[in-house]
């Protein structure tokens, strides 16, 4: 049984309540740990522990913040199997992908703790003369670090460690489904030695503690990803104190394929785009637009390359994809096929729930799906190809931008000028030409419309987590 208490004052703590919840694992429905369900008073000394060290941590030497974060990114490095078993067991995507997943958190601290040293304001002149005027950038201050279950791991170290290396101490509240990889990141933390208070978890009820984090005036940034739902939330309670807040939302990715492109290489793209993670991915294609002309030779490649994969436990080796999270994700992904179907589209491959233990959903193409259909309307968050046909380059930038959402979207061709023209018509904060994962450490990460707000990754990443103080001086 694996533990996880909330971590506040450099030291783990049980709940002032004494209640936990448990976790189990989706491959299995086994009890594998549990956590404990926080409360507000726990919540209290957890942002007050944030508080404590946030003046100290702002003003430590930037080099010092980059040195630490360096050891973080070598510490989790040396932990990768381990970190990687428990969020196979705790989530259920495959050791592979979990490996990866680590090593994806890891690098945020190493590109972070070369940017803390990176953090400059500017200098302008002024219309009189008469003046000097320079900025400064400067922590934004305690910062709640909100995260879901999907990537359970690398989001927390995706916010972490710019949070870190600019200067602010956080509060991070992992999702219900996988608070043990988060205790088990701050354990390997401990390792580093952070100064007391500089990362503080918290794990329970967001109905409690939620709210109550996000309305606490001492918390100056809320950076949350999550449901697009979850994140209206966020921002209401966040209007209270005037908190910066930054949002990684759900998403709607359009695929599109059009005649010239390779169809081999589109393929490869859809299985890598899709199917990672059993489809539980806010960049997953939802919708695959095939140009009229290669729409069957599509269908049969990636029937073909979808019958191949393995299901299973991810901890078993040969494992390709492992189980949904839970019995509700499994419903909504049925609850979307079977409303294709009865509208006219046909499964090519899979369209079933596998009967037996863990929340195994069987990966599935389907063709003849219209943008009406739920499949193509809502996140399946699922292992679900839909087929969609187009005829014409206008005709499906505009059905691939009918949507409220702007995440990720994903263009096949060969065509350079078409290339440029989907770059600027498609209207997502992230386009893939020829690129099935564009998600890169360096790169600003972020959705438009309701996507989300601000970036994460790269060098925007840390100006989420600053300020722009402003300084005049008349001579
Ligand atoms: P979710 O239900 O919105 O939960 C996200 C986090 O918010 C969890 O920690 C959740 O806690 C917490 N939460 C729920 N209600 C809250 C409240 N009232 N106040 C404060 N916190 C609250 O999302 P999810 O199901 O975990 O994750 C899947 C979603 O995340 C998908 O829509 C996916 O597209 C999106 N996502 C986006 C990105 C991106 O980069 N844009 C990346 C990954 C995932 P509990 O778990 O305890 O409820």
């Amino acid at each position: 049984m694996i533990d996880a208490q909330c971590y506040y004052e450099g030291r783990w703590h049980e709940g002032r309540q004494g209640r936990r919840f448990s976790v189990e694992n989706p491959a299995t429905n086994a009890t594998i740990g549990s956590a404990v369900a926080a409360g507000v008073e726990d919540l209290d000394l957890v942002i007050q522990s944030a508080v404590r060290a946030g003046a100290s941590w702002a003003e430590s030497p930037p080099e010092r913040r980059g040195r630490l974060l360096q050891a973080a990114c070598q510490a989790i490095m040396e932990n990768q199997e381990d970190l990687a078993r428990l969020l196979t067991t705790e989530e259920g995507k495959s050791l592979r992908e979990a490996r990866s997943e680590v090593a994806y958190g890891a690098r945020f601290f190493e590109y972070y703790a070369g940017e803390s040293v990176r953090i400059f304001g500017d200098t302008m002149p002024s219309a009189s003369g008469s003046r000097s005027i320079w900025t400064v950038k400067v922590p934004i201050g305690v910062s709640a670090l909100i995260t879901p279950w999907n990537y359970p791991f690398a989001m927390i170290c995706r916010k972490m460690a710019p949070a870190l290396a600019a200067g602010c101490t956080v509060v991070v509240k992992p999702a219900e489904q996988t608070p043990l990889i988060a205790a088990q990141l701050f354990r390997v933390l401990e390792k580093v030695n952070l100064p007391p208070g500089t990362v503080n978890l918290i794990t329970g009820d967001p109905e409690i503690i939620g709210p109550a984090l996000v309305g606490d005036s001492r918390i100056r940034k809320v950076s949350f990803t999550g449901s697009t739902s979850v994140g209206r939330l966020i921002l209401r309670g966040a209007a209270a104190n005037i908190t910066s807040v930054s949002l990684e939302l759900g998403g709607n990715a359009p695929f599109i394929i059009f005649d010239d492109a390779s169809v081999e290489d589109a393929v490869n793209g859809i299985m890598a785009c899709k199917f990672r993670n059993a489809g539980q991915i806010c960049v997953a294609t939802n919708r695959i637009y095939v140009q009229r002309g290669v729409a069957a030779a599509v269908q049969d490649r990636l029937s073909e390359a979808v019958q191949h994969l393995r299901v299973g436990n991810g901890l078993d080796d040969d494992a390709q994809m492992g189980p949904l999270i839970n019995r509700e994700a499994v419903k909504k992904v049925a609850q979307h096929v079977a409303d294709a179907v009865q509208r006219g589209a046909t499964v090519a491959v899979g369209g079933e729930v596998r009967e037996g233990v863990g929340f195994f959903y069987m990966p599935t193409v389907i063709a003849g799906v219209q943008d009406t259909m739920q499949l193509a309307q809502e996140e399946t968050f699922g292992p679900v190809a839909p087929l969609l046909i187009f005829d014409a380059e206008e005709e499906v930038f505009g059905r691939a931008n009918q949507t409220p959402y702007g995440l990720a979207a994903y263009v096949y061709t060969r065509d350079l000028g078409r290339a440029m023209r989907a770059s600027k018509t498609l209207e997502f904060g992230m386009v893939g030409i020829n690129d099935p994962v564009p998600s890169l450490v360096e790169a600003p990460i972020g959705g438009l419309k309701a996507s989300g707000l601000g970036r994460e990754g790269g060098h925007e990443g840390v100006l989420e987590f600053l300020e722009t103080k402003y300084v005049s001086t008349r001579f």
